[in-house]
């Protein structure tokens, strides 16, 4: 993990305001607080939400419900995976404590990610007889694809945090009756991109939309067919969910009494609250991010030399074949040392690989 400092909370309101437009270029701790859970996959198994007015600010033109919007790197590091943020761009006086210069050092090592890339792809088609340029070809297009997935640093994305108040119920989306006392809130993180997708069409979608999401209750269905002979998975369960508002009235009316009591569990469970918790979006001292980005970035760093003395040496000097998975086999003998820790400690739980979204 991380080594972490804390920054002063009193900042923190400051800071997230400076990241507002905020411009990129181009095994999982996900809270530091367990009173503040982060939402994870429900695998095969549907859930009912109630998504609280905490952060709804009332305007001059009505109300809107603010999110932590933030950008952040996805990476690899030995078999744990993470996020973290993006600080291009990042540059005025509230960022001078943590270090910052406008400048990313998560940013800075794509130029080494998309080298491995290059490397990868050119040792690839030269092997199989193929041409890099040809956009047809599906050799190349698999290896494209094969390589980009295993890049250990990905280009930042847009990242959004928004409170839910998970219900337990029963049967037909009805509350058990202990919901009012096991009312669970929680904070969803995910890349912007699915949730305009996957939340905001819904509101878009409806006759009369509200304002905001605030105050509404959804069915997220995580349920799906699961293959014959394979356990279902968080994967599968994402890339299958469905998102719906309740709209029926009969049920809305069943929902009723739940809501001051959601409202009242999911009240801590701010704008400022996430940008102190979430993992992925935290502000790190610049320094502590780039001593991160080189640990992610050993693995690449030592593929890249090996492929460039594979380059250089005379032939058949060097044996290690193209392609990515020969380079991993080769490097077998070049073993990253774990027992130093620089891989993190933390193992993937079950089911925690990346789900990609896009
Ligand atoms: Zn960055």
């Amino acid at each position: 993990m991380v080594k972490r400092r804390k920054v002063d909370a009193s900042q923190l309101t400051a800071l997230v305001a400076g990241t507002e437009g905020q411009v990129v270029s181009g095994g999982v701790r996900k809270t530091y607080d367990p009173a503040f859970p982060v939402f994870g996959t429900p695998i095969n198994k549907d859930v009912l939400v109630y998504i609280p007015r905490t952060n709804v600010l009332t305007t001059e033109n009505g109300e809107i419900l603010k999110m932590l919007e933030f950008h952040a790197h996805d990476y690899t590091k030995g078999k744990q995976y993470g996020t973290i943020r993006c600080i291009h761009g990042l540059q005025n006086e509230i960022f001078d404590a943590l270090g910052y210069d406008g400048t990313c050092p998560a940013c800075e090592a794509m130029e080494g990610i998309w080298d491995l890339y290059n490397a990868k792809l050119d040792a690839a088609c030269a092997k199989n007889g193929v041409n890099r340029e040809d956009d047809n070809s599906e050799t190349v297009k698999s290896f494209r694809s094969q390589f980009s997935r295993e890049m250990d640093l990905k280009k930042a994305d847009e990242y959004v945090v928004f409170p839910i108040v998970i219900i337990p119920f029963t049967g037909k989306f009805v509350p058990t009756e202990e919901a009012l006392e096991t009312l669970e809130p929680q904070y969803v993180c995910w890349k912007k991109k699915r949730y305009e997708e996957c939340i905001a069409s819904e509101f878009e979608a409806l006759i009369d939309p509200p304002e905001h999401m605030g105050g509404t209750f959804m069915i997220w269905r995580y349920t799906y067919k699961v293959d014959a002979g394979k356990a279902p998975n968080a994967r599968d369960s994402a890339k299958n969910a469905k998102f719906a508002i309740v709209t029926d009235a009969k049920l809305l009316s069943k929902y009723e009494y739940l809501v001051a009591k959601a409202e009242e569990v999911a009240s801590p469970f701010t704008v400022e609250k996430a940008a102190e918790v979430i993992v992925a979006a935290e502000f790190l001292f610049k320094e502590d991010i780039e001593a991160e980005v080189q640990s992610i970035m050993k693995r690449t760093n030592t593929m890249l030399e090996l492929m460039q003395v594979q380059e250089a040496a005379p032939t058949g000097a060097v044996q290690i074949a193209a392609g990515s998975s020969d380079v991993d086999n080769a490097l077998s003998g070049f073993k990253i040392d774990t027992a130093k820790g620089d891989l993190g400690t933390e193992a993937t739980p079950a089911g925690a690989g990346p789900v990609q979204f896009n």
